[in-house]
């Protein structure tokens, strides 16, 4: 079997014209990796929607309802800096899906990538920063719940903290949360995670790279995961609209391939999800996200995994 990618169709829906979230990414990224062989259409893996249950494992019941017809107000919308629509929920409760997928599939194989995921400023109860639904928390509740795993690390190296994620798994012990962000992004209050590594605007391949090798160097061996859940966010390169941080093309490969790496030399199973990235160029932000799945790809045939 090649490295299991999982994706679906329902990704992309569209967004008013000119909206400044970058939704035809997705589509974009499938097709920038059916162009360039490294899967093909049919042998994308597509996930069901996930189930109201298993989203109420990290989110309020009634909000996950509310969200899920419509029922939400004025500004829990701009918060969300989303509008509602039928295609946007299915595609929210689709990419939860398509990351449960991805993991179960890592646990099985070692290593899988979503297409899409990491929606990490997600509440409890309320949306934010174009994040409806955790999917990082509910894939760690879900497994953990469900005695999938022991224990489960979330490395998140989106630049923007991971605020969601750290609050819905404050009391979790067994979900380790780690967040790797500039500490100048987004949200201006972070949340307190159990390992959160603040990075100073304007920092760079070489230094990035040794705070990404010494954080797994000593993390990994301290907590002995049975799953890492990586966000592999775009948003550290020096051309992303909305991070201040300075990585190359090149920079973002060998992150990819270092966090992997790390990983699977530790017999650790890795699921990768795409995290965030906002470029005006869209076919160049999908090849960015593409990097993620390259090195994941090379990795698989390294490790000789099947
Ligand atoms: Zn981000």
């Amino acid at each position: 079997m090649s490295l299991p990618l999982v994706f679906h169709d329902d990704y992309s829906p569209q967004l008013p014209p000119g909206h400044r979230f970058p939704m035809e990414k997705f589509r974009l990224l499938r097709d920038h990796l059916v162009e360039r062989g490294l899967t093909t259409d049919q042998a994308l893996l597509r996930p069901e929607l996930c189930s109201a249950d298993i989203l109420a494992l990290a989110h309020d019941r009634h909000y996950v309802e509310r969200y899920c017809c419509g029922d939400m107000s004025r500004e829990e919308l701009r918060r969300l800096g989303l509008p509602w629509s039928p295609e946007l929920a299915q595609r929210t409760v689709r990419a939860v899906g398509g990351s449960l997928l991805a993991a179960e599939l890592a646990l099985q194989h070692g290593l899988a990538c979503h297409l899409a995921g990491g929606t990490h400023h997600a509440h409890h109860d309320h949306a934010s920063g174009f994040c409806i639904f955790n999917d990082l928390a509910i894939i760690a509740l879900s497994l953990l719940e469900s005695g999938r795993v022991g224990r489960v690390l979330i490395f998140d190296c989106d630049v923007h903290q991971g605020d969601g994620t750290a609050r819905i798994l404050e009391d979790t012990a067994d979900a380790v949360t780690v967040s790797l962000h500039c500490e100048k992004n987004f949200p201006a209050r972070k949340a307190r995670s159990d390992w959160d590594i603040g990075l100073p605007p304007g920092m760079g391949d070489a230094e990035y790279l040794k705070v990404v090798d010494d954080t797994l160097s000593y993390l990994l061996p301290l907590y002995q995961p049975d799953l890492v859940i990586y966000d592999a966010g775009v948003d550290v390169h020096r051309d992303d609209a909305l991070g201040l941080l300075n990585l190359s093309n090149e920079g973002l490969a060998m992150r990819d391939t270092a966090v992997i790496d790390h990983c699977l030399g530790r017999d650790i199973p890795v699921v990768g999800v795409i995290g965030g990235g906002y470029d005006k160029d869209r076919a160049l932000l999908a090849r960015r996200h593409a990097q993620l799945h390259f090195s994941a790809d090379d990795a698989w045939k390294r490790y000789g995994l099947r």
